[in-house]
């Protein structure tokens, strides 16, 4: 628990990209209410200012640390936040300013932990349909993982245009609302785009083999955003839907997602109000899918999506999820690393 200083938080000072040895003395503690520990506090050499040991954590300011795992685990177990509110004491405004939060530095974390994967391997693409807060508004969601560790790469939700049949009551509906606040875009394209170019981000130039069903788009799309590189295999989505169906691993995940998010749930109370908030939802997930649960349940419990690709050694607990903050990119404390002294790269 002997936590050093690997960088003066200041951005904008030399000693944040380049810090020297020792560019910091001790500054004494403080007693946070919220803790029984005292808090370490340093002075950096070079502009002279003061910082402490929180300055690098998650929970930097925030006003009750000690629900913010609780908090996580709720929400990647099918909880509401208004139900997450009750259970942990907290009042709607503070769960989903903690949500927001949580999602951000989730986001992060990934970008940091996955920032190249290994070249020739299998991926597979496939969407997701919910909607927001009333069935007539459909939303899309890909989601695209690495077939054999059921990594989750990238997530991207967006609003669609499924239009009911003429003359039913459900159409009439839609074209109220259209009628009222304009034609609904659909971002389905727009949304795959962007999965398949975040997948592309990690690859570089190195080839891949890319699985989908047969929707049209996804073969036009994956040759414009990997050009010669990729192999795609479009699916029937006709055949039976066992183990041995090449689309297994993206239906696993997909339900998974649905039992780990209240919100994606069928036929439930619990829907999003705003396609924005599926999204940060959609981090938590990544987050938790990826580096904390085993890949299946009959896998040992260290195998993890990250561990099996070999980005981690070991699966990150819940607390490391959240310890450091993991908005200043490579130069971002690693989860895994307590005493402070290792960088993400
Ligand atoms: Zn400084």
């Amino acid at each position: 628990m002997d936590f050093r200083p690997p960088r003066c938080p200041y951005v904008e000072c030399s000693q944040h990209t380049a810090p020297r040895p020792r560019f910091w003395t001790r500054h004494g503690s403080y007693h946070p209410r919220c803790r029984r520990r005292p808090v370490p506090r340093f002075r950096c050499r070079f502009c002279d200012r003061t910082f402490s040991r929180q300055t690098f954590r998650h929970d930097y300011r925030d006003r009750r640390p000690d629900r913010n795992t609780k908090l996580f685990a709720a929400l990647v177990s099918s909880t509401g936040l208004r139900q997450a509110a009750r259970q942990l004491g907290l009042g709607g405004g503070a769960v989903q300013r903690k949500f927001r939060k949580l999602a951000r530095t989730c986001r992060w974390l990934h970008r940091n932990l996955c920032r190249e994967l290994p070249a020739d391997r299998t991926f597979v693409l496939d969407e997701e349909e919910t909607f927001e807060k009333a069935s007539i508004r459909p939303l899309t969601l890909p989601v695209v993982i690495d077939k054999d560790t059921y990594f989750v790469v990238a997530t991207m939700a967006g609003p669609i245009r499924r239009l009911a049949p003429p003359g039913t009551a459900r159409r009439a509906r839609q074209e109220r609302e259209e009628a009222a606040s304009g034609r609904r875009r659909d971002r389905s394209r727009v949304c795959v785009r962007a999965t398949l170019r975040a997948l592309a981000g990690r690859l570089g130039d190195s080839s891949l083999t890319l699985l989908s069903d047969e929707k049209a788009s996804y073969g036009t799309l994956a040759t414009e955003v990997f050009g010669t590189s990729v192999r795609h295999i479009a699916t029937s989505s006709r055949l039976p839907r066992t183990a041995f169906n090449p689309l297994f691993p993206i239906n696993l995940t997909l339900a998974m997602s649905r039992d780990n998010c209240g919100r994606l749930r069928r036929d439930s109370w619990l829907v999003t109000e705003k396609r924005r908030c599926l999204q940060l939802h959609m981090h938590l997930f990544t987050a938790y899918r990826n580096y904390v649960r085993r890949r299946r349940n009959h896998d040992r419990a260290v195998d993890t999506p990250a561990v099996l690709l070999g980005l981690l050694t070991r699966p990150l607990e819940l607390e490391e999820v959240l310890a450091w903050r993991q908005d200043w990119g490579p130069r971002s404390i690693h989860p895994t690393a307590s005493t402070g002294a290792i960088a993400v790269a």
